[in-house]
């Protein structure tokens, strides 16, 4: 078998495994990337947030997006039975990025590793990680290509950024319930031919189905006249709208007016896709020798567009210990890693939560919040989770329900389904 060694290996080419490639390289590590597959290739989770550019430009990355042409995103917008509201993200709380992007991610991905490999990270596509041989000073990978070769990668270190693979995790028995409802996603791109003077290309349009509260939208336009559209909901709800995946697509968007009449002119460009059981979580997000980065480690909901944002908050951590401990240093990553990281991750959960049980959508609808209330929501919702000094992102739960009271919702009176 033919053996390689590096500094860092990285299992996965995403944007976790991209920002913690480049990173290190320009901290002075050898770094190898091992991708499963072949870029370009089509990936979910299009809209970022603006927390993630600061994560982008730590890791030398965000010249190479500014310089891409993408659609800029400023907020998300929201609709409902006729009702629309809309959140600006550069009326927020935290300081920082109060605009981003909204990206396909084919070339989104393509170019932060291609720039990662530019600046010395080494990537090879084609080759699978079949295996995960843990040891604190020498990990090792067994990687196979598509030859049926076998080799094996030895690290002093190992970052899985796998995403939905979860190497790491199923190698290691790391997995446990995401504590989240099994929600599925219908989704396509189309050519959108929208051209309603009232559409705001530069938000995210949220939907909310009609007489179906736990079912929701997303509309997220690109620069190119193209728009990725999906829906999201129960499963068995969803699976009841039709008989294959274009057509309960189609039924749902037709059941929510400003969709379908936004879209009434949509070309498709792809069959509709299909997705389940993307919520995750661990048991922990790091070992000796190894540390779980992005969807890797913890997916909770799309509802947010939080995922990529955490993919590179996590590599933004994780590279730097990593640094420090190839160094000599002992870091003790449950404190210095894990701990910090999942308090975002946990007011990103109290907001999904209150999504679906219909507390944040009574206040998402209700228009009329005190501006600096607003401004703190903004903040979460533009990806300022870890943001200790504001009260919407530590104390969330109780502070969403207070809220909630204040903008008329009553439990009983939601609709929801039940937990
Ligand atoms: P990924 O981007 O999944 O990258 C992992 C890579 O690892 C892949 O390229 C894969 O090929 C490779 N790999 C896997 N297994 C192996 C193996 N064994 N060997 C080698 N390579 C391997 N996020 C947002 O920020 N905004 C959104 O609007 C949004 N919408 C979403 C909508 C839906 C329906 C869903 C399900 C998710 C959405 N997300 C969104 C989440 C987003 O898709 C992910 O959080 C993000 O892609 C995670 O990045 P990553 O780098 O961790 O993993």
């Amino acid at each position: 078998t033919n053996m390689t060694d590096t500094d860092v290996a990285i299992i996965g080419a995403g944007p976790a495994g991209a920002a913690a490639a480049a990173r290190l390289v320009r901290l002075g590590h050898r770094v190898h990337v091992v991708e499963r597959s072949h870029f370009p290739r089509f990936s979910i989770g299009e809209s970022l947030l603006p927390q993630c550019m600061a994560y982008l430009d730590e890791a030398g990355l965000l010249a190479t997006v500014q310089a891409a042409g993408y659609q800029s995103k400023n907020g998300a917008a929201f609709t409902r039975s006729g009702v629309n509201t809309a959140i600006d993200f550069r009326e927020k709380f935290t300081e920082g990025w109060g605009t981003t992007y909204q990206v396909e991610r084919a070339d989104f991905d393509q170019r932060l590793i291609q720039a990662a490999a530019e600046q010395g990270a080494r990537v090879n596509f084609g080759v699978t990680v079949t295996a995960f041989h843990p040891d604190p000073e020498r990990p090792y990978l067994s990687l196979v290509d598509e030859h049926g070769q076998t080799s094996t990668l030895s690290a002093r270190f190992v970052l899985d950024a796998s995403g939905y693979g979860r190497v790491l995790a199923r190698q290691l028995d790391l997995t446990r319930d995401p504590r989240l409802e099994p929600r599925m996603a219908l989704f396509t791109h189309v050519e959108d031919r929208i051209d309603d003077p009232s559409y705001d290309r530069e938000k995210i349009l949220i939907g909310v189905h009609p007489s179906d509260a736990s079912i929701w939208y997303w509309l997220i336009p690109f620069a190119n006249g193209r728009a990725s559209v999906g829906v999201v909901g129960d499963v068995d709800t969803l699976n009841g709208h039709g008989d294959s995946p274009a057509a309960r697509w189609q039924a749902l968007i037709d059941a929510e007016p400003r969709l379908h009449a936004l879209l009434g002119e949509a070309r498709p460009l792809r069959p509709v896709d299909e997705l389940k059981g993307y919520s995750a979580d661990v048991t922990t997000l790091h070992g000796p020798g190894y540390a779980l980065l992005g969807n890797a480690g913890e997916f909770l909901d799309p509802v947010f567009s939080s995922g990529v944002t955490v993919a590179l908050r996590s590599a933004s951590m994780a590279a730097p210990l990593v640094d420090r401990q190839l160094r000599g240093e002992t870091i003790d990553w449950q404190s210095a890693f894990e701990t910090p990281l999942r308090e975002g991750v946990e007011t990103f959960r109290a907001y999904v939560d209150t999504w679906y049980d219909g507390q944040l959508q009574s206040i998402v609808f209700h228009d009329s919040q005190p501006a600096d209330v607003k401004r703190m929501i903004s903040a979460v919702l533009a990806g300022y989770a870890w943001d200790r000094d504001n009260p919407f992102a530590s104390a969330p739960r109780k502070h969403l329900a207070t809220l909630a009271q204040l903008c008329g919702h009553s439990p009983s009176a939601a609709g929801l389904t039940a937990q």
